[in-house]
């Protein structure tokens, strides 16, 4: 089918008729294809001679089969239902490479999917099924060859991507780009010659891909690729199919059907491994890109939570309450907080002890935020009220602040007032076993539309130096 033709003159009834081969003619709908060249002859007619013009422009080693009725319609049988299989089994792979290929936006995938859609056609060229269809197309070799330099153009894509040759490569990465060229060359110049050199070359390109594959695939191996083992035994059967069937083009075996089935099988088997190694790399690729975002995310968190307290440092409070602020309608309270004479109770207890107060506030502070966020979701659920949330950061030292949100004033000075006793009441103890404490002065205000977080913090602030002026351990909050 893939560029012979020809026609079968016997004498019948002292007339010399030419019968042209089965499937052969646009016509011709009741005969199936076939990828030999098969003529009907009359058995009930005594056959002396026939002669058959051969119309081909390669060189064949050839031999002819006599097959009755029923032999030939089991093999044709067997050799349709097989390639029926095989077709829809590869259909059915290119689908799914399409699908994955365009849902993930992998571009693997898709080179497998014109590999595989190549082979597709191949398929159906040298079986005949083309032919019925497009009489004069099918039968001129050129879709058989276009669709093999695509396939080998493709087949190397494709090593090339998986085993990331462009990055290991080097001197190999360079000799597949070169045949990649090649192939493109030797596809546009089978186009103007000779269908005999075009076979040539169509063969010359198709050995050197395969070798250039199996080449790849042990460097892969060598440098200890998992899936490197797979690519190459579903080449390496893929090889052996098309070994097989060019042994039957080239006449050293019997032109029956098993060497075209035995490709098919090669073809079935190295497209289904292939598919599988991509199924592998493609949950491969999702479980480290899931392990990833794990870890960004657990990176993002720790670069937005002070070490110290456990609550958010400057930058994770800016961030939270950059969206507080992008909704105004809410009323909010900024507060602004710091201990006082922090120096001191570090110069008369050590920093270590200074440090577990700043811990011991910072647990406090969070148990409290948690503790609303958790009231405020299931008062929102149960009648739609917003209810207070405080998102509340460590600013640096021994500074903290927080926002209230669905806050008014009042109820930000109750707010502030209980968290001035709560930390007078936190438990540190030092080496000796004494109980220390200190004091919290807190400012803070109303949070106007037009603020923005500086603005805000700034009043704030301006508050709480009110209140250390005026003696510390005291809030001062107004609009
Ligand atoms: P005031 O009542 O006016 O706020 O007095 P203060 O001593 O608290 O204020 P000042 O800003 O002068 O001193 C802040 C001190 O906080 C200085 C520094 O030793 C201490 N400090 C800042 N960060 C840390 C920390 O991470 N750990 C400990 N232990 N101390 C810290
Ligand atoms: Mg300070
Ligand atoms: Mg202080």
């Amino acid at each position: 089918n893939t560029g012979v033709d020809g026609l079968l003159v016997q004498n019948l009834d002292g007339r010399w008729q030419w019968l042209p081969a089965e499937g052969r003619r646009a016509d011709d709908l009741n005969a199936l294809p076939t990828n030999f060249l098969t003529f009907e002859l009359d058995p009930s007619v005594e056959h002396k001679t026939a002669y058959l013009k051969l119309n081909t422009s390669q060189v064949f080693n050839f031999s002819i089969n006599v097959l009755d009725y029923n032999s030939l319609a089991w093999e044709n049988l067997f050799r349709h239902l097989m390639t029926g299989l095989v077709l829809g089994a590869i259909a059915l792979a290119f689908c799914y490479n399409i699908a994955i290929g365009i849902g993930a936006g992998e571009r693997i995938y898709l080179i497998y999917a014109s590999y595989i859609a190549s082979m597709f056609i191949y398929i159906l060229v040298y079986n005949g099924y083309l032919r019925v269809v497009f009489p004069e197309w099918g039968g001129q070799g050129v879709v058989a060859r276009s669709s093999v330099y695509v396939a080998m153009y493709a087949a190397l894509a494709f090593a090339r991507e998986f085993f990331n040759v462009r990055y290991f490569g080097g001197w190999l990465d360079r000799v597949i780009r070169f045949a990649q060229v090649g192939i493109i060359a030797s596809l546009v110049i089978s186009l103007f010659i000779n269908d005999f050199y075009a076979f040539v070359l169509n063969d010359a390109i198709a050995i050197l891909s395969i070798s250039l594959g199996l080449l790849v695939g042990g460097h892969a191996l060598r440098r200890g690729h998992p899936l490197a083992k797979l690519f190459l035994l579903a080449w390496i059967i893929f090889l052996a199919g098309s070994f097989v069937w060019s042994m039957t083009w080239l006449g050293l075996t019997e032109p029956t059907t098993l060497p075209p089935n035995l490709l098919l099988l090669g073809t079935a088997i190295e497209v289904g491994l292939l598919s599988l190694i991509l199924s592998y790399r493609y949950s491969f690729l999702k479980e480290t890109s899931e392990k990833l975002t794990v870890q960004y995310q657990k990176y993002q968190d720790l670069s937005e939570t002070d070490e110290l307290t456990g609550i958010f440092n400057r930058r994770g409070f800016f961030k939270a309450a950059e969206t507080e602020f992008q909704n105004p309608e809410t009323e909010s309270v900024w507060l602004t907080l710091d201990i006082d004479h922090f120096k001191k109770f570090n110069d008369a207890y050590g920093h270590l002890t200074g440090d577990k107060l700043l811990a011991e506030f910072g647990s406090l502070l969070m148990a409290r935020s948690r503790r609303e966020e958790f009231t405020s979701k299931l008062i929102i659920k149960q009648s739609g009220q917003a209810y207070r949330r405080s998102i509340v950061g460590r600013m640096g030292g021994e500074e903290f602040s927080i926002l209230l949100v669905n806050t008014t004033v009042n109820q930000a000075r109750l707010y502030a007032d209980r968290l001035l006793k709560e930390f007078t009441e936190l438990n540190i103890v030092n080496d000796k076993g004494e109980k220390l404490s200190t004091t919290l002065s807190i400012g803070g205000c109303k949070i106007r539309p037009t603020d923005t977080i500086d603005s805000a913090w700034k009043r704030a602030d301006a508050r709480l130096y009110e209140a250390k002026s005026s003696g510390r351990a005291q809030v001062i909050i107004f609009d």
